[in-house]
């Protein structure tokens, strides 16, 4: 049994239980399929480099660990971490990632096997502390997560009304999700290309060699990859899942012809 209902007008079918499990199903599996599909095809080409890195870390590592000192960061209280003594064999333990922590001031990194990292890496302490635009696009970069993660949300718990309502403001929101999504993953896009641009001047400064310097512009393309990726697959697998949970769940208006099939 249908319960239609009237809205200004038109007559409109309102969703079922069936209908809006099938959209949510639906919506999530395209979510997961778009995102994960886009960050694997994107990541490979960057964890594949990083791996054959670890053969010519010697190459890099002296350098890196005078650039702490040639960057004027070691005075501002940052410190490397050589993560090859931890105990806990996590990522950066076995050297397929390193990170900064802004908080602590540390650099975690596997200095004997992905030091061509840690110029990157050093980028970003410098982001955070020396320089504004560097300083405001880090501190934007988990509100921006933040609502790129409520788009999801959005796009999959809300309820669409009839076309033909008026809008308010999570309407808005809503349409625009995807695109929304895109746009607030862009500092992060943003910061890690500037600490890419600062890790390969401050390379350069403390006296690596230019074909070297040359390989690691590689790597941090690569990786720079990765995260356009991250922001292109997140603003698309939002928007498709906000359009099946659209398509499954707005109350469909029935046309005058139509009236007599529910009288
Ligand atoms: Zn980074």
């Amino acid at each position: 049994m249908v319960n239609s209902y009237y809205y200004s007008g038109n007559r409109y079918i309102p969703s079922s239980e069936d209908d809006r499990q099938k959209g949510f199903w639906l919506g999530s599996a395209a979510y997961s399929a778009i995102l994960g599909t886009t960050l694997r095809w994107a990541g490979r080409p960057f964890s594949k480099q990083l791996q054959k890195e670890h053969a010519q870390n010697h190459l890099y590592q002296d350098t890196f660990l005078k650039s702490l000192e040639v960057s004027g960061l070691d005075k501002k209280g940052v410190r490397i971490i050589p993560m090859e003594f931890s105990r806990i064999a996590d990522d950066y333990a076995k050297g397929t990632n390193a990170c900064y922590v802004p908080k602590e001031k540390l650099l975690k990194i596997n200095t004997q096997k992905i030091s061509i990292a840690g110029f990157h890496e050093l980028g970003h302490a410098m982001n955070d502390l020396i320089g504004k635009s560097g300083k405001l696009l880090s501190k934007l970069r988990w509100p921006g997560r933040t609502i790129a993660g409520l788009m999801s949300y959005l796009a999959l718990f809300s309820r669409p009304k009839p076309k033909e309502a008026p809008k308010d403001f999570k309407d808005h929101l809503k349409d625009n999700c995807g695109k929304i999504a895109f746009l607030s993953m862009l500092p992060t896009v943003f910061e890690e290309g500037l600490a890419s641009y600062k890790g390969i001047k401050l390379a350069r400064k403390s006296g690596l060699s230019e074909p070297l310097i040359k390989n690691m512009k590689k790597l941090y393309s690569k990786a720079l990859l990765t995260y356009i990726a991250h922001a292109v697959g997140m603003g698309l697998a939002v928007g498709a899942s906000s359009m099946i949970m659209d398509y499954y769940t707005r109350p469909k208006k029935v046309e005058s012809a139509d009236f007599s099939l529910f009288s």
